[in-house]
């Protein structure tokens, strides 16, 4: 996500990290809560691509869609064995 400067009533500036689609969104200022303003200025584009970049952009991603897993990231699938009577072992496999 591309960096937007925003300036509130109070004259406090700061940057933000924000989604384009959300960019004419107004937000509240950290230091005082007024309401804040985009100022028009050059998004920051340069920090896509790389690796800090990528994972700021997961991480805000995953805050909104969280992954869903069925086991440890990196771990091998174990086979469950939920029988140990030897007749179900001759049982045909699919
Ligand atoms: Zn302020």
């Amino acid at each position: 996500m591309p960096i937007y400067e925003f300036r509130c009533e109070s004259a406090h500036e700061y940057e933000r990290s924000v989604p384009i689609s959300a960019r004419d969104q107004d937000l509240t200022c950290p230091r005082c809560g007024a309401t804040a303003r985009r100022r028009i200025s050059a998004p920051r584009l340069s920090r896509l691509g790389s690796s800090a970049g990528r994972l700021l952009d997961r991480t805000a991603h995953s805050a909104h869609e969280p992954g869903v897993v069925d086991r440890i990231p990196g771990a091998r699938p174990t086979a469950a064995r939920t029988t140990t009577d030897p007749r179900h072992a001759r049982l045909p496999r699919p």
